[in-house]
């Protein structure tokens, strides 16, 4: 898996007519060599893949990586790479510009002194939009996790209770049943908060007659999972349950159109159609999703802006949001996988309008 990973990268390289990338991002370097140390880096060469890390992480680079070049890094980790680069030849180094500050550039320029330094869009960026069996499977039990959390933490939410409560019983069950972390901080937005579209818990209590927006998600087996529902405590009127069904309707609609081959900006283009006509152009201030794998954040973007087409096994959310200030808001969130004919929705809870 991983060296089949890696030779993509290099294909990469062989059509870009270049010599060797350098992978500095902690993700980009776990996904395509297994090692989950906390310092290292990669170098993508047409003949072979390095992998630097410090002495205390040798052993475990063995271990995780053993189909890589191993390298040890001294006090000075650039001088280490340097004097590889001369051995096998490299002149022409490209690196992930994106994820490689001014500052750390500078310091490759100095310790790399004769090379020429080529910043690019890394690859390995593109290749983990598309989720593998493997990833998916993982996926699927970060999303299975968020769901049962949420469902046994329903019934115990009540007039009065702060919002970290929720956010903590919510928690409590995701780490007894597996979770390695939380894919972010727990959001749970109650009453005008609710129109906050990160509204992380507060001091806050729930009150009758409100929304309760709940937006959270685990990490297991280093994959992330991201769920929204909104909830009504006690009875709702007619403005709450016209735009709790506008949003729903909006984000069933997307559901419908996805498949391989659409444009991610299209189905940005939908929500907003659907939400438009009702009159809430203004309330839905965000995309309508964002890819979810390793990183709870990562490609594609499902916005007006993007480029990216929809292939098979691109994992990302979809969720429209309506808020307004002052009144509240409704968020529905769900994770999806794209397949050859449509998608297939990987989270499970329930989106029936749901009074608490
Ligand atoms: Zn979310
Ligand atoms: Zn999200």
């Amino acid at each position: 898996m991983y060296l089949h990973r890696i030779n993509l990268v290099r294909k990469w390289l062989e059509e870009n007519s270049l010599e060797g990338l350098l992978v500095l991002k902690p993700e980009n370097r776990v996904y395509l060599s297994g090692f989950t140390g906390s310092s290292g880096m990669l170098l993508v060469t047409s003949q072979s893949c390095y992998l630097f890390t410090d002495f205390r992480y040798l052993e475990q680079a063995q271990q995780e990586a053993p189909h890589l070049e191993i390298r040890q890094w001294g006090e000075n980790p650039l001088a280490t790479l340097k004097k590889l680069l001369d051995t096998i030849k490299v002149k022409f180094l490209s690196f992930e510009k994106k994820y490689t500050s001014f500052d750390y550039y500078n310091k490759l320029k100095k310790a790399l002194d004769g090379k020429k330094l080529n910043p690019v869009d890394s690859p390995v960026d593109k290749l983990r939009c598309v989720k593998d069996n493997r990833e998916l499977k993982c996926i699927q039990r970060a999303v299975t996790l968020a769901d049962r959390a949420l469902a046994f933490i329903l019934p115990l939410i009540k007039v009065g209770m702060q919002e970290l409560e929720v956010a903590a019983e919510l928690e409590y069950y995701m780490r007894c049943h597996g979770a390695q972390r939380f894919s972010f901080d727990t959001i749970v937005a109650s009453g005008l908060r609710s129109a906050l579209p990160h509204g992380v818990a507060s001091a806050n209590r729930i009150t009758e007659g409100n929304f309760i927006v709940i937006d959270f998600g685990a990490v297991v087996d280093g994959y992330c999972s991201d769920v929204t529902r909104t909830f009504l405590m006690g009875k709702p009127d007619k403005k709450q349950l016209s735009i709790y069904n506008l949003v729903r309707n909006a984000q069933e609609r997307v559901l419908e159109k996805i498949r391989a081959g659409i444009a991610a900006a299209e189905l940005d283009y939908e929500a907003r159609k659907i939400i438009s006509m009702a009159g809430y152009g203004e309330n839905f201030g965000h995309s309508l999703g964002h890819g979810v794998g390793m990183e709870v954040h990562e490609e594609p973007s499902l916005s007006a802006k993007s480029e990216v087409t929809l292939e098979k096994g691109m994992v990302f959310t979809v969720e429209p949001g309506i808020y307004i200030p002052n009144w509240g808001g409704v968020r529905i969130e769900d994770m999806v996988v794209v397949t050859e004919e449509g998608c297939r929705v990987l989270t499970g809870a329930p989106k029936e309008f749901t009074v608490l």
